[in-house]
């Protein structure tokens, strides 16, 4: 209920023990991996769920006949290839040759386009282990050309002949079972990443013995397949303050001429904990490294793979740029846990733990320009930081693609705000969502809606809930309960597998804030922020006001009793009386009537007259200030806190916050009264544009109205409907 892990918390568990093998002549993949399965789960398994991504490229996956598509006046070959994807696919998907249990023998499945379902030879009890091995090959797609975009394959550089591989949601991988949702079994169909389970790799990679390897977690075998040279330069940088070239430009640019690998090299890797695995492998590519420090003193190796294309951006930025991602989501979150974190030149943008894919290519004469440089950079930022989002607090991407973008697009936001006061960020300030919140209605969805479900992907799942966090920080929460909330959700989950509603409860739990009505409004609605200061009347005290309120009550003395009915029949009915019959019950009030019983203001004891200011003493109290009431309306229908600000008659100004509480007895509109002792000539609401206010127009009020005045007397108490201020009928 709080938002943390439950005290019957389970999660399962899944290791690897990969081997395979890129041919570069036939760009093949083959792969054979040892699974060990352990079920910690309270539940009897009878089979398993296995992703096999790849088959998104098949010609049956459903990814290329669900969606609509028409044809326009001009079309590119591209896009009229793209009619009818599946077309041109048909030797692409896995091939799976066998499925064999620890023993040998062949295992039952059945396969349902990217999903697998493996039969167990006999129910998995809790706390028990099922090992088997898969078998398997697939050809890898022109990630860049073909008409099935892929995550993953090859990119063919037709200027020196080579490729850039990058293998990634490659090997037959577990599906999700859990508590909240079962088995996390819904299609691939190239949007919704995915959702995968914790566990230990060891990944034997074979590639031609020429290629660099970069990779999810540490490489056990460098000396065997580095050169002496490279050895100890990747020695040198375990302590530098700069990148070092551990394969250098001069190296690459001498690998891709040559490309005539003799042989093979294997390079193997070990990752721990980690809930996927991926790598990437060229002759193209420089690689440099520098150590980052978390402030718990733990090292991480920050790392970059780039081609010569990408020399003039990734050598001055990206290693350095990984580096301040893990810095600022390390105080933002928990300290970087692992010990590599890996930025790869692959012109597309796309994450797995340890190693991530990113933009950032230069013109050909080594310039680059403004918007190369700051999307390698913004990036970078954002792949880096998805280790934390959603690679160690390990949401579920296949339903929730704002749980893991939105949450990294708002850490990111803050990291960029860290890089550069005048970083043009995407996301985060108020304003950047303002054109998405403001589309007709039925070009938007709320930010809880499952991936594939989604028509701006963009801004839905990563602008939108960006903002909306960025709001939640800086105008609504405060930094301070903000960090403190948002760090606790991320201790409370790293590791672990969290839905949207602990991170709801969470930031309330840890905040003590009651923020029910923002989930609502920014995540389960398509309203919009469009609060209107609709008019503003001005009043002053009226200082003669004394005859006037005399009269009024000259008037009601002078009018006859009022009895009523009941009493009136009761008496001619010639009812007795308990206070008749028993004078005990008589005392001094039952027949004294100070009013008469007249319904007027009047009517308790305290009066108008024993306790009124006298006229040096209102003068003091009320007889300069401005009463300005202002009238607004919700025309958007998001409740969000009023902001003001006022300019006054001698040109200073001042800003006032009003909780989003004022809404909540009436969420269409209010009134509220501001005493201030200046005159005011302005009145803007939303001043410095941080509620992503839709429409500005009616946000601001020059204050043109006449005063009015209305009188004020001093009475402690008074019953409602006779408030004396009312009764002054003045506005
Ligand atoms: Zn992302």
């Amino acid at each position: 209920m709080d938002g943390s892990p439950g005290p019957e918390y389970w999660q399962q568990r899944v290791d690897y023990e990969i081997e395979c093998a890129l041919d570069e002549n036939m760009r093949r993949l083959t792969g054979k991996e040892r699974i060990t399965y352990h079920n910690q789960s309270p539940s009897t398994l009878s089979y398993l769920w296995l992703q096999l991504d790849e088959n998104e490229h098949s010609t049956e996956s459903r990814k290329h006949h669900q969606e609509s598509n028409k044809i326009s006046a001009i079309m590119s070959e591209q896009s009229l290839r793209m009619l009818e994807p599946w077309r041109e696919l048909g030797k692409y998907g896995h091939q799976i040759l066998s499925i064999k249990n620890a023993n040998g023998e062949p295992m039952t499945y059945m396969l349902h386009e990217t999903m697998l379902r493996l039969d167990l030879p006999k129910p998995l009890k809790p706390g028990e282990q099922f090992e088997f091995e898969v078998e398997w090959y697939y050809n890898l797609i022109d990630r860049i050309h073909s008409a099935s975009w892929g995550r993953g394959g090859y990119e063919y550089f037709e200027k020196d002949g080579n490729d850039l591989y990058t293998i990634v949601q490659w090997y037959p991988r577990l599906c999700v079972y859990n508590d909240a949702t079962g088995w996390q079994n819904k299609q691939f169909v190239g949007r919704g990443e995915f959702a995968l389970q914790f566990g230990d790799f060891v990944v034997k990679i074979t590639v031609p013995e020429d290629h660099v390897v970069g990779a999810t977690g540490e490489c056990l075998n460098y000396p065997q397949v580095l050169s002496a040279a490279q050895l100890e330069r990747w020695q040198q940088a375990q302590k530098a303050n700069e990148p070092v070239e551990i394969v250098t430009l001069d190296e690459a640019t001498k690998a891709e001429k040559n490309k005539k690998p003799k042989g093979t090299k294997t390079w193997i890797y070990k990752a721990d904990n980690v809930r996927d695995f991926a790598w990437t492998s060229s002759r193209k590519f420089v690689w440099d490294a520098m150590p980052h420090y978390n402030a718990d003193g733990k090292k991480a190796m920050c790392m970059s793979y780039y081609a010569k294309e990408a020399y003039p951006i990734y050598s001055r930025y990206s290693t350095k740029a990984v580096a301040h991602t893990l810095k600022v989501y390390s105080n933002y979150s928990i300290p970087y846990p692992y010990p590599t974190a890996i930025s790869v030149e692959a012109a597309n943008g796309m994450e797995y733990p340890m190693i991530c894919f990113n933009p950032g290519r230069a013109e050909e004469d080594g310039t680059y320009t403004a918007k190369s440089k700051h999307d390698a950079i913004s990036t970078i930022i954002h792949e880096v930081g998805h280790n934390y989002f959603p690679m160690i607090i390990n949401s579920d991407e296949r339903q929730w693609a704002w749980f893991d973008e939105g949450l990294n697009s708002f850490v990111q936001f803050l990291a960029e705000a860290e890089w550069d006061p005048n970083y043009p960020s995407w996301f985060g300030p108020a304003e950047n969502v303002v054109w998405y919140m403001n589309q007709p209605k039925h070009l938007l969805e709320p930010v809880m809606t499952n991936s594939e479900n989604i028509v701006n992907y963009f801004a839905n799942a990563y602008l939108k809930p960006a903002c909306a966090l960025n709001i939640l920080r800086e105008t609504i929460m405060g930094r301070e309960k903000f960090d403190f909330a948002f760090k606790t959700f991320c201790e409370r989950w790293a590791f672990k597998h969290p839905t949207p509603a602990d991170f709801f409860r969470t930031m309330e739990d840890a905040s003590g804030e009651d923020l029910d009505w923002f989930w609502r409004g920014w995540f389960y609605s398509i309203d919009n922020v469009d609060i209107s200061l609709d008019s503003i009347a001005w009043f002053k005290v009226d200082m003669e006001n004394d005859p006037q309120a005399k009269e009024v009550v000259d008037t009601i003395r002078a009018q006859p009793p009022k009895d009523h009915i009941t009493k009136t029949r009761n008496l001619a009915y010639g009812m007795s009386f308990a206070v008749d019959e028993d004078p005990e019950l008589r005392d001094f009030y039952t027949d004294y009537k100070p009013w008469d019983g007249r319904d007027s203001v009047l009517t308790s004891k305290t009066t108008y007259y024993d306790e009124t200011f006298s006229a040096k003493e209102k003068k003091e109290k009320f007889g300069d200030n401005n009463y300005y009431q202002l009238y607004f309306s919700n025309k958007g229908g998001l409740v969000m806190p009023v902001i003001i600000e006022w300019t006054y008659a001698d040109g200073t100004q001042e800003v006032e916050r009003i909780p989003v509480e004022i809404w909540r007895k009436n969420e269409e509109k209010f009134t509220k009264v501001f005493m201030k002792e200046k005159e005011v000539t302005g009145v803007v609401i939303d001043p410095f544009h941080e509620t992503a206010d839709v429409d500005k127009s009616n946000n601001n009020w020059p204050v043109k109205e006449m005063p009015s005045k209305f009188q004020v007397f001093k009475k402690h108490k008074y019953d409602s409907g006779q408030n004396p201020m009312q009764r002054a009928g003045r506005s």
